[in-house]
């Protein structure tokens, strides 16, 4: 058995920004990492965004090494005994440790009924495939029409191939946008030259000589190169379950992200929270949580007492549209739209209540910090009053 201080489970972001808040209080403690992807911890985001632009692949890499830490890569961590403090890997190797973190993050949601060749688009291999793909193909499909749907597919759109979305339901990011936005990007996607196929679902997926046939729920049959699916994620919690911890909709943590066990903490996209600003449980499947959960729990399993009062922001990138967003963003609450240039410049309120719970600044930069205030004030806004609060 190898015993760590600190043992780490998943090798994501959230991982890397562990090490960091460990590191940041204990400078000595031995870590250990059990991460089943081959690749060490790297950046999630430019996998579907700037790396279609203009950054180099070798950009992503964070610098997790340089922290005398024991990475073991390509080892997936099977159980966990909580009495014994210890995790054992697919190859048989058990780990002791004092503090534990599942950093476990999430698994692609899966079509019913596909040949393997379809990417679920997580991981830096699948970034590398599809731009392998890209070297001779031209035809996409991109199924899915939220975050990994809407950003691959620009993104394969902007280096000169024809996509076709596919997702059942009726525009591009429809949980999250206004109706009026959603209508607009349906628009832009097509003026770039994507084909959106709405309110439709994919039946099968084959392989044929070498390419791949989507199937339509319609009926409808399209011939491409490649195949991108983003279905949304579940949380990775198979071995917090076997150890008994509390799980629901994710590891249930404390303020301190300690899970039901006190020496097992859980962070990033598998972690289920309590936001002191929005009143609620949740978990959030986004890049600045994953650092800044990462880090706290990180500090906390050094010892230190830190409270996760952090409400995370998110963005995106779509051609050249983009935005920054705080809190609980879903199409169906009470929605106030204020627009400096519709579409292109401005700001969504998303209201509970007559409370703000979420901001979405469009194309309007460096007001994160005004809209999570805004957020954590708690106090009663309308129409009128939201008009012009935040501009940048
Ligand atoms: P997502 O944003 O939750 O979107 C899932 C999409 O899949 C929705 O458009 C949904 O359609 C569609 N869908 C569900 N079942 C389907 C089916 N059987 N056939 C076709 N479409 C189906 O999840 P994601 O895009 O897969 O992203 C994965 C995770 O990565 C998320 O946690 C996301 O937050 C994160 N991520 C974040 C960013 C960012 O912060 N910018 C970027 C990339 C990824 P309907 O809505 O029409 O039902």
């Amino acid at each position: 058995m190898k015993y760590s201080r600190y043992v780490i489970v998943g090798g994501g972001m959230a991982a890397d920004a562990a090490v960091l808040g460990i590191r940041s209080v204990d400078q000595s403690g031995t870590i250990s990492i059990i991460c089943d992807e081959l690749d060490p911890p790297y950046d999630r985001p430019p996998l579907s965004k700037s790396l279609w632009k203009d950054k180099p692949f070798e950009s992503i890499w964070r610098k997790t090494a340089a922290q005398n830490i024991d990475l073991h890569l390509g080892r997936k961590a099977v159980s966990l005994d909580t009495t014994e403090k210890t995790v054992t890997d697919d190859a048989g190797d058990v780990y002791g440790y004092d503090r534990l973190l599942l950093a476990t993050g999430g698994s692609p949601r899966l079509l019913p009924d596909a040949d393997d060749g379809v990417i679920y688009f997580r991981t830096a291999a699948d970034y590398l495939r599809l731009r392998a793909m890209c070297e001779h193909g031209k035809n996409f499909v991109v199924i899915g029409g939220g975050f990994i749907g809407s950003e691959v597919a620009a993104a394969l759109a902007m280096n000169g191939k024809h996509v076709t979305m596919v997702f059942p339901s009726n525009g591009i990011g429809s949980r999250v946008y206004p109706p009026a936005l959603m209508n607009f990007l349906n628009g832009y996607f097509e003026e770039k030259g994507v084909t959106l196929l709405a309110a439709e679902t994919v039946k099968s997926v084959r392989k044929m000589s070498g390419r791949m046939k989507v199937t339509t729920g319609s009926g409808r049959e399209i011939v491409a190169d490649g195949v991108v699916a983003g279905l949304g994620i579940q949380p990775n919690t198979a071995l917090a379950e076997q150890a008994g911890l509390k799980v629901d909709n994710g590891i249930v943590v404390d303020e301190l992200l300690r899970s039901s066990d006190r020496d097992i903490y859980a962070a990033g996209d598998v972690a289920n929270f309590h936001s002191a600003a929005l009143d609620m449980r949740m978990r959030v499947e986004h890049e600045d949580n994953a650092n800044m959960m990462g880090k706290l729990a990180g500090r906390n399993m050094a010892r230190q007492s830190d409270i996760y009062s952090h409400q995370p922001y998110f963005y995106s990138d779509l051609f050249d549209l983009g935005y920054e967003a705080v809190g609980e963003l879903d199409s169906g609450m009470d929605i106030v739209e204020d627009w400096q240039d519709p579409f292109r410049k401005g700001v969504v309120y998303y209201l509970r209540d007559g409370r703000v719970r979420g901001v979405l600044l469009w194309n309007t930069w460096g007001q994160v910090a005004a809209a999570t205030e805004l957020i954590a004030e708690k106090a009663q806004y309308n129409s009128e009053t939201l008009k012009g609060l935040i501009r940048d």
